[in-house]
């Protein structure tokens, strides 16, 4: 599975001179990933993905997902990872989620009265 450029690409061409194996190209105006030469850096004497260890921007290299729920928990962690006050996020989750369950159950309470009647 090779790494693929994102519309988040600012055109630095940093990428281009530090890939081991020459898999970066501009086709027609864009950065482009040829999938079929990305070694995602494996076997190459860096420990760690050059094009997307060196992009300026914010996911503008990203790791292409193989199925489904590898893209799926991809682009969970990725935007976990982005939530601030990470510590509490799921006791606000909860609570929040708790508070909105609880209103609509009293909301409908008294159509559950009525139907016992
Ligand atoms: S390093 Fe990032 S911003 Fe620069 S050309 Fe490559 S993908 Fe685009
Ligand atoms: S992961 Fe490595 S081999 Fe693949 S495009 Fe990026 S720098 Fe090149």
């Amino acid at each position: 599975m090779a790494y693929k450029i994102t519309s988040q690409c600012i055109s630095c061409d940093l990428c281009l001179s530090v890939c081991p194996t020459g898999a970066i190209k501009i086709v027609d105006g864009n950065r482009w990933i040829d999938p079929a030469l990305c070694t995602n850096c494996v076997g190459s004497i860096y420990t760690v993905p050059q094009c997307k260890a060196g992009c300026p921007t914010c996911d503008g290299c990203v790791k292409q997902p193989s199925d489904y729920w590898e893209g799926w928990f991809a682009n969970y962690n990725r935007v976990l990872g982005k939530l601030t006050n990470k510590e509490d996020y799921w006791d606000r989750w909860f609570n929040c989620y708790s508070k909105k369950f609880s209103e609509q159950l009293q909301k409908r309470q008294p159509q559950v009265i009525e139907a016992k009647a």
